[in-house]
């Protein structure tokens, strides 16, 4: 019976180390998570920054757009010919 009784006590000892570990991890997964959400802020951040704008009413216009969708002033690209 002795290798029953340090058997329970040994899955007993996983089970409580796994019970400590398991929210360390989560946390830690969460601020990577959170680090992750910064860097994708900070990336779109930048990405808007790079959006031209009217130059007549100031709206924020899209890469693909020929004409501001608020005044229609056609834009012009700088090195398309
Ligand atoms: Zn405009």
């Amino acid at each position: 019976m002795q290798i029953f009784s340090i058997f329970i006590i040994l899955s007993l000892a996983i089970m409580l180390v796994a019970y400590i570990s398991q929210p360390l991890l989560q946390k830690e997964q969460n601020l990577e998570d959170l680090i992750e959400q910064e860097v994708e802020k900070l990336k779109q951040s930048k990405h808007e920054s790079e959006i031209s704008i009217c130059p007549r009413c100031g709206n924020q216009l899209k890469e693909s757009d020929r004409f501001c969708s608020q005044c229609g002033l056609p834009i012009e690209k700088k090195g398309s010919k």
